[in-house]
């Protein structure tokens, strides 16, 4: 028995230590999750309900394309119906974009510390995996275009990046889409845009509008608080949408995702308020990082990477025996730390027990 070749060496997914996991095992009751940018304030209550009202359905295959919800969004953003496919959360949009367009022998782009899922589904298709170093944190977008050849299938850009925070500036992009060849396409993800004011970050619709290479992610598992649900999409143009949806499994979404998602994406006032929250806990802990001496990318998403200046996996471990479950070893990154933006409370929490990490750290040196 012998699997694909390209997959023997690949790693199993790391997910963000659970809850439940760090209390047994350091005997500790009172534990946040500030590691996978998970929504401190839950989910919408309509979505709660819309859930409620499913339970009587389970034995009843879910709606395989999404007319209901598909129709929602297309409304919402003034698109088409078929311009639009669900996955189990934009991770299987990735999954599917990379089955449907990557094979042996092709070229794909992204940049050298991003959202794990882009090379990992390319690995599995055995595609060639071109690495563009970040640029103090940032995707650096003319380098990216620099290594595009004939067989470049595609590029990943992540805005805000994934783990640094980072965005790629309105005109950046525009350089960078107004130049990238037709034959490549270009894949936005947008999974934290809900969290963003800044006039400065590109509207992922509007280039949509003139670039016909470019997809959109957007999930539900973030902003709207259903990552359980399994539920995210990605837009395009209908021919693109086409291809990837010819590989999608006929039933991949839930009943219960496709009713939580029509119902949080109509809650603009749930959505509304943690955007602010959001705001205010990167203020709290931006704020509390400049009074402890550390740096920081600047922060668009609901999470912040700094800079500890010790060995990454010493804080994190430090932080994780005080309760506290934070995101760290990330090789271009050794000293750094990404936290999630959490409530006030969870916000306080880390920051006590950083300075207290800190404190024992530099006795120790
Ligand atoms: C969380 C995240 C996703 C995927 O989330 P799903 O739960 O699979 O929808 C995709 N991209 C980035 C950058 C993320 O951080």
């Amino acid at each position: 028995m012998q699997p694909k070749q390209n997959i023997i060496h690949l790693p199993v997914y790391q997910p963000g230590k659970p809850i439940e996991d760090v209390k047994r095992e350091l005997g500790l009751t009172d534990v946040v999750k500030l590691a996978s940018n998970e929504n401190p304030f839950g989910s919408s209550e309509k979505a709660k309900e819309a859930i409620i009202a499913e339970l009587s359905n389970t034995s009843i295959y879910p709606d395989g394309a999404s007319v209901s919800l598909t129709a929602d969004i297309a409304a919402k953003f003034d698109i088409g119906t078929d311009q639009i496919i669900f996955g189990t959360g934009s991770d299987e949009v990735i999954l599917m974009i990379a089955r449907a367009f990557l094979t042996t022998g092709d070229e794909t782009i992204m940049a050298d510390e991003t959202f794990s899922q882009y090379k990992h589904n390319a690995v599995v298709e055995n595609a060639t995996i071109i690495e563009v170093p970040l640029k103090d944190g940032k995707h650096d977008l003319p380098a990216m275009l620099a290594r595009v050849t004939d067989k470049t299938k595609i590029v990943w850009i992540c805005n805000p990046n994934n783990p640094t925070g980072t965005i790629v500036h309105k005109e950046e992009l525009e350089q960078f889409m107004s130049q990238v060849p037709p034959h490549v396409l270009v894949v936005l993800d947008e999974a934290y845009c809900e969290y963003i004011e800044d006039e400065q970050y590109p509207d992922g619709f509007e280039f949509l509008k003139r670039y016909k290479n470019l997809v959109l992610l957007r999930t539900f598992s973030k902003i709207y608080g259903l990552a359980s649900l399994r539920i995210g999409f990605g837009v395009g143009r209908p021919e693109t949408i086409r291809y990837i949806n010819q590989v999608r499994e006929p039933f991949n979404t839930s009943r219960f995702g496709q009713a939580a998602a029509k119902a949080a994406l109509a809650d603009e006032e749930f959505v509304a308020y943690c955007r602010e929250q959001n705001r205010r806990g990167i203020q709290y802990i931006t704020g509390e990082f400049e009074r402890l001496g550390l740096s920081y990318f600047p922060a668009y998403g609901n999470f912040i990477m700094f800079d500890t200046k010790f060995p990454s996996a010493q804080v994190f471990d430090g932080l994780l025996r005080r309760g506290v479950i934070s995101r760290a070893r990330w090789s271009k990154y050794p000293t750094h730390v990404r936290i999630t933006v959490g409530s006030q409370e969870q916000n306080e929490k880390f920051i006590s027990s950083l300075e207290q990490v800190l404190q024992e750290l530099a006795v120790q040196v």
